[in-house]
Formats: structure tokens, C-alpha cells, sequence
């Protein structure tokens, strides 16, 4: 299949053009940069030995999108571009409202023109907000504490709706649990362009000496440890989901959410003991006061993407700190 792949300069992205060259799919990355470097599509063409076009836009510019739809006439798209943190977008909750559902919205008005129907998107379980139960099934209610949850539970909805109203157009919602981990061979990984807001990667950059200690959000919550509990996913295993979601969308339409998360739940304590193994280094932490808007456990019910798309997560901990490790320790200031 052609596959636009938005934002796939991007974290998740770049490990998903792998998968797709890996299993013959020919690509066009359509991605700003404001998050990433081109200097991942470089890693990426040489990883895969493979051809890869680009094109340097925004998807909130209709120019940029039509051009990328009109040299490359995709068959389909996976759409990873959009803003991701939970603080920022409380503070900007506009600029996240425009970039997620906006451009969203601007990507299917896009498509549209060139009748490519098929869509991939990068949900996430933030969708789901305070558990009713867990683990999370698809059918659990959503309703997201943050700007962030909101903007990706709104664009779930315009796709929704989208598909309805057009019989044979397919979009599968991927909702992604803690993507965390790297590409075996150490060349593409998780690089924050500032502090990190997520546990993996302030934990290997404290391994690596750049940060002299994990702060731990609370050890007062209602879990075994008294740490939150998260569904922890090997990037590996989540680019290799959206592959597959490909194969289903080829013989589905209407729009579907799936899970993309292992069944399994792990403590902030249990990541930092795991991580210690993986770097042979003690971690040093202090505990402060929960973050805001922080939920207790997170764990994934992904029996319906096992069950519809044949997908099922196979990394452990071990290769997801193990392969962080050996990214973060390679290129102890990432793609700079
Ligand atoms: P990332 O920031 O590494 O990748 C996003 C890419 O999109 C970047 O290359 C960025 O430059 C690009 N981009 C951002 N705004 C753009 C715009 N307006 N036009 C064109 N390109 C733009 O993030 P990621 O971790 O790879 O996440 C990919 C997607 O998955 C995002 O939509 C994110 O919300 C979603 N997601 C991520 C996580 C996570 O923890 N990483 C969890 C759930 C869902
Ligand atoms: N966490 C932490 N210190 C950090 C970053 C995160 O203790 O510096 C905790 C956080 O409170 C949560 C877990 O680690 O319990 C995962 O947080 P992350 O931000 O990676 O993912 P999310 O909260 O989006 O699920």
C-alpha cells in the first residue's frame, strides 16, 4: 500500500516507517519538524535500506496537505502529527484544539479531495480519564481530565462521524497505552526536545547523568507500592499494530477503537528497579507530591485487537528498559 504517514519524523512515527518499509508498504512522511529532526528520516533510510519521500509541512495548511496528497496519491494514512503534553495543554488549550482537531479535520477535507478512505489514528488511553473499572475495555466510558484526553477523544469523534456518513471509508482509532522502548539496532528512539514529562525517558537521562534524580509523583496512591501503575508498551509492538491495522482496514470500513497495551501494569518504583538491572546504576529518586490530574493505575483490556486485528503485544520490561538503555547511552544527547 502508498501510506502517508503524518508526523512520522516523530518518536512513534519513525519507528512505524521501519515496520511499513520492513513489510513492503511504500511511504511519504508528511511532518512540521516541530517536535523531531530530519536527521531521523536519514537514520531511517539507512535502517531500511529503503526509498522514503518527504515533505516538510503542516497539517493545519491545506497547501501543504494537498501537495503531499498529489504527488503521492496515498491508498491510505496513519496519522501520528499532533501536540502530546498533558501540562502544555492546559496552558494552550487553543493551540492543542487546532493542531489535534483542527488538523484532523483539514487531513480528512484532504483526503476527501483525492478519495484515499482509509485512516490510522494515534488515540490514547487518556480518552478513558478515571477508571470505572479496570482494566479498560473499549466500552468504558470516556471522559478525559485533561485538555490533551479531550482533543484526542473530539478528532475520535470527527472520524466517527466521518466514517458514518461515507459507508466506505475505514478509520481505526488506535488508543495507546505508555509507549516506551527503542529500535533493537539503538539508532532511533524517544529524544524530548526539553525535560521530559514521561517516566522512561527522565529515568534514562538520569542513568545517563544529564539529571541528577527521578522525582517519584507520590508514593501514596492506592496501589500495591503506593506508585502509579501504568500499561507499559514496547514502541516495536505499537508500530507493528498500526501495520496490521492496515491489513484490517483494507477489508473493514466504519470506524473502530482498539487498545494498544499489554495487559500488563507496572509502579513507578517497579520501572526504576527494572531500569536499574537493564544500566547497572542505581537510579537516585526522591518522592514529591502527586502531579495533577495523575490517575492511580492505568491497565489495557487489548483482547479486541488480538481478537479483530491478530495484534498482540511480545516485548517484555526487560527489552523495553534494555532497548531504552541502549538508545539513551548511544546518544546520550539524541539525534543532536
Ligand atoms: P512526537 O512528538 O515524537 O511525534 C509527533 C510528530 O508530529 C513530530 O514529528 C512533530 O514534529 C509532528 N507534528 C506535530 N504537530 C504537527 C503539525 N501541526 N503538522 C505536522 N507535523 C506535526 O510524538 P509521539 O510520541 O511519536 O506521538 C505520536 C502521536 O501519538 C501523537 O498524536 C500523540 O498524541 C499520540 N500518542 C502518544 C503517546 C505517547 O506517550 N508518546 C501516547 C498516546 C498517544
Ligand atoms: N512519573 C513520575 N515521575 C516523572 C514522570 C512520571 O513519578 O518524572 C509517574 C507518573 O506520576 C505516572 C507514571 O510515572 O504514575 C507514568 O507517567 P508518564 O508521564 O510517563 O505517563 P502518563 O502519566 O501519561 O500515563
Amino acid at each position: 500500500m502508498r501510506v502517508l504517514v503524518t508526523g512520522g519524523a516523530g518518536y512513534i512515527g519513525s519507528h512505524t516507517l521501519l515496520e511499513l518499509m520492513g513489510q513492503g508498504h511504500e511511504v511519504c512522511v508528511l511532518d512540521s519538524y516541530i517536535n523531531s529532526s530530519k536527521e531521523v528520516l536519514n537514520r531511517v533510510r539507512t535502517l531500511s535500506n529503503g526509498h522514503l519521500t518527504d515533505h516538510e509541512g503542516d497539517v493545519r495548511h491545506t497547501a501543504a496537505l494537498d501537495r503531499a496528497m498529489d504527488d503521492f496519491a496515498p491508498d491510505a494514512v496513519i496519522h501520528f502529527a499532533g501536540l502530546k503534553a498533558v501540562g502544555e495543554s492546559e496552558e494552550d488549550p487553543l493551540g492543542y484544539y487546532d493542531v489535534n482537531v483542527g488538523g484532523t479535520l483539514g487531513l480528512l477535507k484532504a483526503m476527501d479531495r483525492v478519495g484515499c478512505g482509509k485512516i490510522i489514528f494515534s488515540s490514547s488511553a487518556t480518552v478513558y480519564g478515571e477508571p470505572v473499572y479496570l482494566p479498560y475495555d473499549e466500552a468504558h466510558p470516556t471522559q478525559p481530565t485533561s485538555v490533551y484526553g479531550r482533543t484526542k477523544l473530539m478528532a475520535e469523534n470527527v472520524l466517527t462521524d466521518w466514517a458514518k456518513a461515507n459507508p466506505q471509508k475505514t478509520a481505526v482509532l488506535l488508543r495507546y497505552f505508555n509507549p516506551v522502548g527503542s529500535h533493537p539496532s539503538a539508532q532511533i528512539g524517544e529524544d524530548p526536545s526539553d525535560i521530559p514529562n514521561n517516566l522512561m525517558p527522565f529515568i534514562a537521562q538520569v542513568a545517563v547523568g544529564k539529571r541528577s534524580h527521578l522525582s517519584i509523583f507520590g508514593d501514596d496512591y492506592d496501589t500495591p507500592d503506593g506508585t502509579g501503575q501504568r500499561d507499559y508498551i514496547h514502541v516495536v509492538d505499537l508500530a507493528r499494530a498500526h501495520v496490521m491495522a492496515l491489513d484490517y482496514a483494507a477489508s473493514h470500513q466504519g470506524a473502530r477503537p482498539f487498545n494498544i497495551g499489554t495487559g500488563q501494569n507496572y509502579s513507578v518504583k517497579e520501572m526504576v528497579s527494572a531500569f536499574e538491572k537493564a544500566c547497572g546504576k542505581q537510579i537516585p529518586t526522591k518522592v514529591t507530591p502527586r502531579r495533577a490530574g495523575d490517575i492511580a493505575s492505568m491497565l489495557a483490556d487489548a483482547s479486541r485487537a488480538k481478537a479483530e486485528i491478530g495484534w498482540s503485544a511480545t516485548h517484555t520490561l526487560d527489552d523495553m528498559t534494555a532497548s531504552t538503555w541502549a538508545w539513551q547511552s548511544t546518544n546520550p544527547n539524541g539525534y543532536d
